[in-house]
């Protein structure tokens, strides 16, 4: 079947309201979908009705609000559409409210204080910007999940309200430039990386499958050196894996569209064609979902740990972000002489600032206990919030800033030395791997996001230190203020979080330093940012979370930093303890009573001896690095300060997770494989 035939088949899109909405119905929905405003009272019964029917011809049996709460996955809870008759049959309904408003349970959510579970009262509103789609035989209807008191109890709730700040900042700036447009819109391309493991293999890992991510291994003798899995044949497994996975996501009309093997072995990638914000993090929670499930079916399991193996890199979500209107227009987009190019160079001007501004609350969007391992390990941009302009932008920056009206256009044909090889022209920037967030030509990519986060948190920060810092600049605007000169002054005040180097070296830290930038290393470092008063600021003042909110994610940050952290280290102790010392005991045993035996018969075995205790001396480690983290776990105080629990894990709990791995490495590259109680990194990276 061709992809055009099925293409979006499990969507309640556009076209299919199209063909089964009265007309006005239809226009009053198409109205809400484009230009986000509310729908009329008195569709939701038809629209529900048809949407009921098309659901059932799909298979559908029920119908769920599908929601996302903030653990950063999808929940559901599925109802039938049977409603009983007097003779003691059925009918098939769904009512407009039914399909509006749901009552989930709340009290099981996360909401960091903000629900005490003797009012769990919590809503589900459908959100009609994104389309419904049948999944597993139930109808889906994406949702917003706020709590009885008004307050978000999820991450779509304020990514809207982002989306919303963005339209009514952007507007007020637009008015000051003859703008047609009538909303404007964020978009975002999130590339999704991943890594494929062998199902069988996953299942003799304990870590791998309470965790994601292995807490023991030592590296194989090959890592990603060669880098010659980076965009390499793909593996005829992997491909029949990649293939169904593209249909599957076509199916929910995800616009899946790019694939390619990563960097390190077993990792690869899969990004889709932008779409708006809101829509986009559906489909990237849909994509996850998909990812998983069709691995399963593949005898595979799909990682999207941040980190699951040490060594080799690990998996980002790189966020591409842009902001266009309604009539068409990219405000990012450079066009052909950037330096003539107020309104651009106005937006830009307002990254660059939101940028500078709000480095600690865009910083604290990608802070996670799995994010730890990659932001600067060398493999992802730093802690430390810059951005990449790339020469021709940095030229133009530099000369308006001097008075200039005009630069050298350093972009001109690219001859490769072969005549038959087209001329191609070059792009506006290179390539900058390292930067937290590259200007890439009509977009910003914001390279820092972890591969698990769901985008939701990470856009509506971005949205949000966007939207504050435009509604400055339109109350200049406003105040009559010339354009040209609120530029000049920004570029002036904001130049210091520009950076066009390697944001992998170490030099770069120490210049950030100079510079006065902000570097909050860790997790733990940078959740308290969200409560530094400009965050809240940005975040209050453009109604995106209230104070209580933002409060309350403070807590459920900390929360789940703590849990994980903690699973992480009883897994540990648990695959030690159970696993790892009784092998190497064993091990140990057997050669010794090899030894006893050939002593008894008069050869002399002095090396097979030292080896044997080498092997008992990292096995008493071994026990000693175990009661260490044990002892070290009785000491968890939770009758402190959250942030004060959160820091002795980070502190105190993850370095004696760290010996204790060392010394089970070290033990796996000396005890025989046939010993080893687990698959190593070898068999985990290369036998799929
Ligand atoms: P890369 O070469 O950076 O790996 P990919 O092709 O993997 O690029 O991904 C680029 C992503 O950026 C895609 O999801 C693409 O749709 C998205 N993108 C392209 N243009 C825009 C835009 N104007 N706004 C937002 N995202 C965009
Ligand atoms: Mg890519």
């Amino acid at each position: 079947m061709a992809i055009t035939d099925y293409f979006g088949e499990n969507v309640f899109s556009l076209s299919v309201m199209k063909e089964r909405l009265p007309k006005e119905i239809f226009m009053s929905v198409e109205t809400t979908i484009k230009d986000g405003t509310a729908l009329d009272s008195g569709v939701a019964d038809i629209l529900a009705t048809a949407m009921k029917d098309w659901a059932i011809e799909k298979g559908a049996t029920h119908y769920t609000h599908w929601f996302q709460p903030m653990t950063g996955v999808t929940a559901e809870k599925h109802d039938s559409f049977i409603t009983p008759t007097d003779d003691g049959n059925i009918i098939l309904e769904f009512s407009g409210k039914e399909l509006i408003r749901g009552e989930p349970d709340a009290s099981s959510f996360p909401s960091g204080g903000l629900r005490s579970t003797f009012e769990a009262r919590g809503y589900t509103a459908w959100d009609p910007t994104s389309y419904a789609f049948v999944k597993n035989n139930s109808l889906c209807i994406p949702t917003a999940f706020y709590s009885y008191t008004g307050e978000a109890l999820d991450k779509k709730t304020p990514l809207l309200r982002s989306m919303e700040a963005i339209n009514k900042q952007t507007l007020r700036v637009l008015k000051h430039f003859n703008s047609d447009a009538t909303h404007v819109i964020s978009y975002v391309g999130p590339e999704q990386e991943y890594f494929i493991v062998d199902e069988k293999l996953y299942n003799q890992r304990k870590d791998l499958m309470l965790t994601g991510r292995t807490l023991f291994g030592a590296p194989p003798a090959k890592g990603q050196e060669m880098d010659d899995h980076y965009f390499g044949q793909i593996k005829e497994r992997i491909a029949d894996y990649m293939k169904d996975l593209d249909e599957e996501l076509w199916k929910l009309g995800v616009l899946a569209k790019t694939k390619h093997n990563e960097a390190a072995p077993a990792q690869h990638e899969l990004a889709p064609i932008f779409s708006t914000t809101n829509i986009a993090c559906d489909h990237n929670q849909l994509t996850m979902e998909v990812m998983k499930k069709v691995a399963k079916k593949h005898g595979l399991v799909c990682l999207l740990h941040e980190k699951p193996y040490a060594g080799v890199n690990g998996s980002g979500k790189h966020n591409n972000w842009s902001i266009g209107t309604n009539t068409g227009e990219n405000l990012f987009k450079p066009g052909k002489k950037p330096i003539e190019n107020k309104q651009f160079l106005l937006f830009l001007a307002a990254v660059i600032k939101a940028v500078d501004d709000y480095a600690t609350l865009l910083r604290v969007s990608v802070a996670t206990a799995g994010n730890d391992h990659r932001l600067g390990a060398n493999e992802a941009p730093p802690a430390i919030i810059s951005i990449f302009l790339g020469k021709q932008l940095e030229d133009v920056v530099e000369a308006v800033k001097n008075g200039k009206t005009s630069v050298d256009d350093a972009r001109s044909k690219l001859y490769a030395g072969v005549d038959a090889l087209p001329l191609i022209k070059k792009d506006s920037t290179d390539r900058n791997r390292t930067s937290p967030l590259a200007f890439t030509g009509n977009r910003f990519e914001f390279r820092m996001p972890g591969s698990s986060q769901s985008i939701a948190g990470i856009n509506s920060a971005l949205n949000t230190a966007f939207a504050a810092t435009l509604s400055k600049i339109a109350d200049r605007l406003d105040n009559g203020e010339e354009v040209l000169d609120i530029i000049v002054d920004i570029f002036k005040k904001h130049d210091k979080v520009i950076f066009n180097g390697n944001g992998y070296s170490d030099d770069w830290v120490k210049e950030a330093e100079k510079r006065g930038l902000p570097n909050l290393k860790s997790t733990i470092d940078a959740i308290p940012a969200l409560l530094y008063e400009e965050n809240i600021d940005a975040y209050s003042s453009m109604n995106v979370l209230s104070k209580i909110e933002i409060e309350s994610r403070y807590e459920i940050l900390l929360e789940e930093y703590i849990k994980k952290i903690n699973i992480e280290m009883l897994t540990m102790l648990e695959m030690a303890r159970q696993e790892i010392l009784p092998a190497c005991i064993k091990y140990v045993n057997s050669l010794a009573n090899g030894i006893i035996a050939k002593e008894s018969i008069g050869i002399s075995v002095p090396n097979e001896k030292a080896s044997v205790s080498k092997m008992s001396e990292l096995t008493e480690e071994l026990i000693e690095k175990i009661d260490e983290l044990d002892c070290l776990k009785d000491n968890i105080k939770s009758d402190c300060e959250i942030l004060e629990t959160a820091k002795y894990y980070q502190d105190i709990i993850i370095p004696k997770m760290g010996e204790l791995r060392l010394v089970a490495d070290k033990l796996e590259t000396i005890v025989s494989k046939d010993f080893w109680p687990f698959p190593t990194y070898e068999d985990l990276l290369y036998r799929v």
